[in-house]
């Protein structure tokens, strides 16, 4: 039976080496929070995100913007952010409002205020192994498998899902750690070859967002298995794996919820202290 990898205890770890740099930086440093309109889900991250920060003696400022804010205001008030010496980093709450891309106003954040890791200067130190702020999703999951102790060097990695947020990231930080890697995708689905890869994978990670898309007798015997997927079916939380079954041959498994998730916000504010000391 496999052990259960839980993010909160890392998460406790973590935070507490976060708030003794926090002590050691010569400012308490500030991350500005972005949100655009009234949507439920930003909400409840930044109340979250408010919670953490407050514990960890970092100052969290909310902006709040109108619904109806424009592309050019928003980058505007990116620019003036950027140009404030007293915010360390910037983050945009999602979902942004219909009118406003993503992609294309994040890229006006300063790499070094990128708290979420996702500017390409940022993705691109991580080919050179010399990222110091990384996509908290995928950092997450990096810290999961470090808690278990195991070498990755030389291991099977599959990697199921290549978003821009987790699986392309995160097959690069396991390349950097010598895993050998797979990277599987819908296009693997299609052409039928998921299950063959799965049963491959020493180390399983998956980030699709399908409920029961990996069938827990797919897993090799020993795997660590990280599962990333939220899925909401029944009035339950979910991820992409069949847990029960998968939990029988696997080593090491993470419940969901309560694995990647708990970690997430606290890479944020882990990327919020590198960017604090690249400034200095
Ligand atoms: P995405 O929609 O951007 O990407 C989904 C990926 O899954 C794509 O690479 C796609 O090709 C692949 N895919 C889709 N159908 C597939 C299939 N049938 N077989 C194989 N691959 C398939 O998703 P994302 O933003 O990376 O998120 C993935 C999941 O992870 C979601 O459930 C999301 O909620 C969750 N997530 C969790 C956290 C967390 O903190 N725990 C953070 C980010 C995302």
């Amino acid at each position: 039976m496999a052990k259960l990898l839980e993010g909160k205890p890392i998460a406790e770890k973590i935070k507490e080496e976060i708030k003794q740099e926090v002590q050691a930086l010569k400012h308490k440093p500030v991350l500005a929070s972005i949100m655009a309109g009234e949507n439920a889900g930003a909400v409840s991250y930044v109340k979250s995100q408010t919670k953490v920060a407050e514990n960890l003696g970092i100052e969290y400022k909310l902006h709040n913007l109108a619904q109806d804010t424009s592309e050019a205001t928003l980058i505007d008030f990116i620019k003036k952010l950027n140009a404030d010496k007293s915010v360390n980093g910037i983050i945009i709450q999602m979902p942004l409002p219909a009118q406003i891309d993503y992609k294309k106003i994040s890229q006006f954040i300063l790499p070094e205020k990128d708290v979420e890791g996702m500017h390409p200067v940022n993705i691109g130190k991580i080919v050179f192994g010399k990222a110091k702020i990384l996509p908290c999703t995928a950092a997450a999951v990096m810290e999961l498998l470090k808690e278990t102790g195991v070498d990755l060097y030389g291991k099977e990695a599959v990697v199921v899902g290549h978003s821009e947020i987790v699986g392309k990231p995160l097959s690069l930080l396991l390349l950097d750690k010598f895993a050998t890697v797979t990277v599987c995708h819908i296009g693997t689905s299609k052409a039928g070859k998921l299950e063959e890869h799965v049963r491959t994978a020493e180390i399983l990670i998956v980030a699709v967002g399908k409920a029961g898309l990996i069938k827990g007798d797919w897993v090799k015997e020993g795997a660590i298995v990280i599962d990333v997927g939220i899925n909401r079916v029944a009035d339950k939380i979910v991820g992409d794996l069949e847990f029960e079954p998968a939990e029988k041959h696997a080593s090491w498994i993470t419940p969901v919820p309560g694995g990647v998730g708990p970690l997430t916000v606290t890479m944020l504010m882990r990327n919020l202290v590198e960017a604090a000391k690249l400034q200095q």
